[in-house]
């Protein structure tokens, strides 16, 4: 794992939580785009080398609207960029960890994606995501 590529968090509305993030770190939404393969909408932010990335449920029985009805609207997923995506998830399953999607899957902001089961984390939803070229 390289760094903390970004952290997810899990929103109700994000025509309300782009302009509460916008003032919050004084730096504008640089790109919002729709997920299809995981039915959500996204927004993403940069502070420096660090960013997030607000999720919105585009179905209200998709994961998020799950996630926010269990725990309430905040911290989602830390992702971490990784070089190799398929070697890091084969030293991860070699470690015992369960991943939740078997092959890489196109995720948000040009990114290969893939989850590790939080069961196998102490909690904590984990993405892998490597840069596409
Ligand atoms: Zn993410």
């Amino acid at each position: 794992m390289l760094k903390i590529e970004h952290i997810g968090m899990a929103v109700k509305d994000l025509s309300v939580s782009i302009p509460l993030f916008e003032k919050l770190l004084n730096t504008p939404c640089y790109k919002t785009e729709t997920v299809d393969s995981e039915n959500v909408n996204t927004a993403f932010f940069q502070k420096g080398d660090s960013k997030i990335e607000l999720l919105e449920s585009i179905d209200p029985d998709g994961v998020i609207a799950r996630f926010i009805e269990k725990k309430g609207e905040g911290m989602h997923h830390i992702a971490f960029e990784v070089a190799d995506i398929k070697a890091e998830m084969d030293r991860l399953v070699k470690e015992g960890f369960v991943l939740l999607n078997t092959e890489p899957k196109k995720g948000a902001d040009n990114k290969l994606v893939c989850f590790l089961h939080p069961k196998g984390t102490n909690g904590v939803l984990v993405e892998l995501c490597e840069e596409m070229k």
